[in-house]
């Protein structure tokens, strides 16, 4: 197995399985357990993490860099649910509402 994606945002870790899974890739999410424990350990190692079978890794790898394409200084957008979505999600992690529009890039 391979890991393709991390974030401390265990329904982030969800949208990209089911973005991979939506490719037909097998995907894990892993660490759930240790992000229970946030404020316990080193804030790293409570990370959730996505999985993927080592010969399905680099397909993986272009689905995840669509997932997240607007990169980190993508801004945040408020979704009609209220939630407030890190730029670089096109999907709301809350609701599952896409974004509203193309987002512009900072
Ligand atoms: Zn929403």
């Amino acid at each position: 197995m391979t890991r393709v994606y991390s974030t401390p945002n265990a329904p982030v870790a969800h949208l990209v399985r089911h973005a991979l899974e939506a490719e037909g890739i097998g995907a894990e999410v892993r660490g759930e357990t240790r992000a229970a424990f946030v404020g316990e350990i080193p804030p790293i190692e409570a990370w959730v993490e996505v999985w993927v079978p080592d010969d399905e890794a680099l397909a993986s790898a272009e689905t995840v860099r669509s997932f997240v394409d607007e990169g980190p200084d993508a801004k945040p957008w408020t979704c009609g649910c209220g939630e407030t979505v890190e730029g670089q999600f096109g999907v709301c992690w809350s609701c599952g509402e896409p974004a509203p529009g193309p987002i512009e890039a900072a």
